[in-house]
């Protein structure tokens, strides 16, 4: 307990009930985190933020649109004064096969997962590194190490290949300022974004990949957030960690 005591975190998509943002806020505020929710919408991201306990901030953003970022970064910033945790989490998946990808399908995707890492990853390095600290935690998927995934989309998968080159270049930029940047590639972890997406047979299917014979939860993932985001990892940038019960092996 007490990892996080005295640090301010962002998690992005974090209203989601069973989602990996509302895990890993829940287990931050645990260890002594005050945290921001930013999500879609206003109402859910006070409601999660309010589950949390008290002093936590919910706040409506967009991670697509630049300006939105910058003004929710600012707002942060005006009262915490620093930030020193940030996980982009928010992210959207569309089961399509790769002649299904239309041009609008391939930019809500595109957009979602990987340009708005980049863009609240830009609203808040200033600020880390002026005070030379600070640990961004990017959301990839076993989606971009092995190539589909049953619910993603290749598109999806291209994103998520595209957040563990930003997450490599942005480290190995903002290491002279202390600022780390790590990656986690979570495998089939049960949340709303898997919920009924998979038939009995594709759900057993899944499943006989893993060695572990299990499907993850949220809790998995918001460890190891947990452990990139707090001083037990202060020795490692650029990093990709599996969570994924053994997929890859
Ligand atoms: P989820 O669908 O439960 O939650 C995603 C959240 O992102 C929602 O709260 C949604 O409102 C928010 N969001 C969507 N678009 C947004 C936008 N433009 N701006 C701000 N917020 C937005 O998803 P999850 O399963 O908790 O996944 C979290 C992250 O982990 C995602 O990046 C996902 O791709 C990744 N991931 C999940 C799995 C899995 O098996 N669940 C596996 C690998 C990677």
């Amino acid at each position: 307990m007490g990892l996080l005591k005295n640090k301010y975190a962002i998690v992005t998509g974090a209203a989601s009930a069973r989602g990996l943002g509302k895990a890993t806020a829940q287990m931050f505020a645990e260890h002594g985190a005050t945290i921001a929710i930013l999500d879609l919408d206003a109402d859910a991201a006070k409601a999660a933020a309010a589950d949390l306990g008290k002093g936590h901030v919910g706040l409506a953003c967009n991670v697509t649109d630049k300006d939105a970022c910058n003004a929710a970064i600012q707002t942060l910033m005006d009262s915490w004064g620093r930030i020193d945790i940030l996980v982009n989490n928010a992210g959207i998946t569309q089961p399509l096969k790769i002649m299904e990808i239309e041009p609008q399908n391939y930019d809500a995707v595109t957009d979602v997962n990987l340009r708005g890492t980049l863009y609240v990853s830009q609203a808040v390095i200033p600020g880390m590194i002026a005070q030379k600290s600070g640990s961004i935690v990017n959301l990839s998927s076993v989606s971009a190490q092995r190539g589909g995934g049953i619910f993603g989309g290749p598109h999806y998968s291209a994103a998520k290949a595209g957040v563990l080159g930003l997450t490599k270049a942005m480290a190995r930029e903002l290491a002279p300022d202390n600022v780390r940047v790590n990656a986690i590639c979570p495998g089939f972890i049960a949340t709303d974004i898997t919920a009924g997406k998979l038939t009995a047979d594709q759900q057993q299917m899944v499943l006989d990949g893993i060695p572990m014979g299990r499907a993850g939860a949220a809790s998995d993932v918001a460890g190891c957030a947990l452990f990139l985001a707090s001083d037990l990892s202060a020795y490692c940038t650029g990093t990709e960690v599996d969570v994924n019960g053994g997929s890859l092996i």
